[in-house]
């Protein structure tokens, strides 16, 4: 049965989190293998769309090759008298749900990183035109968003022009970031939550605070406010900050007890600003990976966009599958691009004074918010390919971490607050023998691990 009775495929909550194989796939719309892709929501006057109207530029679904992989853009426009230009960034967002209720499409990530499936089955019954697609999202858009009054969607898919579009819409996603830029989180009057992503992450909720962007890196803390407003029982909802137990580690009571809330009892305490002592949960679109390099007592940086092997020998999905599915997984912290511009960047671990490795493309990006003196300190791939080599480099530089090594013994005994809490096991499948520890922390420091995979789960009690 269908929600719509002249779409040819079911629509529902249901097939949220569903995932297609790529043998399962009939076209495949951006994602890493298509050069540019986009999705973008701009808000513009009543007088000046066409309610209902859908356009395709470029190949239609069924003029793809099966099995192909195709650059893509979405370009959703929309006014209401109740919509302003500060909504533009959540009713974006919810395109990833939206695609998500679809039988037979799989929608990932956000903005300029966005990747989807269209299954062989869900085409077989008929789903052959964007025209499909396009329909089904103007009626969710307007029966969720009721302040949605007119809404055109344009899908494009001509490779030159999804190019030329993408650059435009990579202007506008700064815009939007750099507007968020220097409120503090002390001054803040609430924070707020996002529960997006539960479908592929059941215990995940991200806490948004003007300093620390979403994981997704699609929603401010502005982005935040104008959806709690619009939509107060959607997902994006106001938290009420309560009282700052810690205000370097960033821990507050009203995000206690949210999380606690959001995440029926599996998490109970998030320190906003690390990646080790109940750090914040890492859904599975975040935009980028920090992970805990044991051999050089430092961090490492790695976005989604890098096809390469890091500077311990493994890629960002081996590194995002450790990190994802909405775990606080010590050492593996998945963040957005924009909170390396936040100054309270990963403070508690020492912020840009312990990252040691990032790709040159992303270090580019974010290099004005670097501190000075440690540009030069912190290596990329033409600096450093492995682990001898980074550790070289490091030497060289001077890099703080350095002065970490002098002291580094073997750490067992934990402090007796950090015994008391679930602690991640370590688990080397290559070698079959995990290394576990019942209510204590392993810190291996100066080991060499060699795992085409690590896994590591939380020890449930
Ligand atoms: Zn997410």
């Amino acid at each position: 049965m269908s929600m719509f009775e002249d779409i040819p495929v079911d629509v529902g909550v249901v097939y949220e989190g569903e995932r297609i194989r790529f043998k399962d796939t009939q076209v495949e719309l951006g994602g890493e293998r298509a050069e540019a892709k986009f999705e973008l929501v701009r808000v513009k006057g009543l007088d000046e769309i066409e309610d209902g109207k859908i356009s395709v530029i470029g190949p239609d679904i069924k003029d793809m090759k099966e099995g192909s992989t195709n650059p893509f853009g979405i370009y959703i426009e929309v006014a209401g008298k109740k919509v302003e230009e500060e909504l533009e960034g959540v009713i974006e967002r919810r395109i990833h749900e939206y695609c998500n209720f679809i039988e037979g499409i799989m929608h990932l990530n956000q903005r300029y990183d966005i990747w989807l499936r269209l299954s062989k089955k869900s085409f077989k019954k008929g789903f052959n035109s964007f025209h499909v697609m396009g329909k089904v999202l103007q009626r969710l858009f307007k029966s969720e968003l009721p302040f949605i009054e007119k809404i055109q969607i344009t899908f494009i898919t001509d490779p030159k022009k999804v190019k030329k579009m993408y650059d435009e819409a990579i202007k506008i996603y700064e815009a939007r970031d750099a507007k968020a830029r220097g409120m503090k989180d002390e001054e803040a009057d609430a924070f707020y939550g996002c529960t997006l992503c539960q479908s592929f992450a059941p215990t995940h909720c991200c806490v948004i605070t003007p300093q620390r962007y979403s994981n997704c890196g699609s929603i401010s803390w502005f982005d935040g406010r104008a959806s709690a407003q619009v939509d107060p029982k959607g997902p994006v909802f106001a938290i009420d900050k309560g009282e700052c137990l810690d205000p370097f580690k960033g821990e507050y009571t009203g995000v206690n007890d949210v999380i606690k809330e959001k995440t029926m009892g599996e998490i109970n305490r998030v320190c906003l600003y690390t990646a080790f002592e109940n750090p914040h949960t890492s859904c599975g679109c975040f935009e980028a990976v920090a992970f805990y390099i044991p051999e050089v007592d430092g961090l490492g940086i790695v976005h989604r966009g890098f096809k390469d092997v890091t500077v311990n020998g493994l890629p960002f999905s081996t590194l995002a599958d450790s990190t994802a599915g909405g775990r606080q997984v010590e050492g593996f912290h998945g963040l957005s691009i924009e909170y390396m511009r936040s100054p309270k960047l990963l403070q508690v671990d020492d912020g840009w004074s312990r990252i040691v490795w990032m790709p040159a493309t992303i270090k580019e990006r974010v290099l004005d918010f670097i501190p000075q003196d440690m540009v030069d300190k912190i290596a990329t791939e033409n600096e450093a390919k492995n682990l001898d080599e980074l550790k070289a480099f490091l030497q060289e530089k001077n890099h703080p971490v350095v002065k970490r090594w002098k002291a580094m013994p073997v750490e067992v005994a934990p402090k007796a607050e950090e015994a008391e809490q679930a602690v991640p096991s370590l688990e080397v499948p290559i070698s079959g023998i995990p290394i576990s520890a019942g209510g204590f922390e392993i810190i291996l420091k100066d080991a060499k691990i060699y795992a085409k995979k690590v896994v590591i789960r939380k020890v449930k009690k």
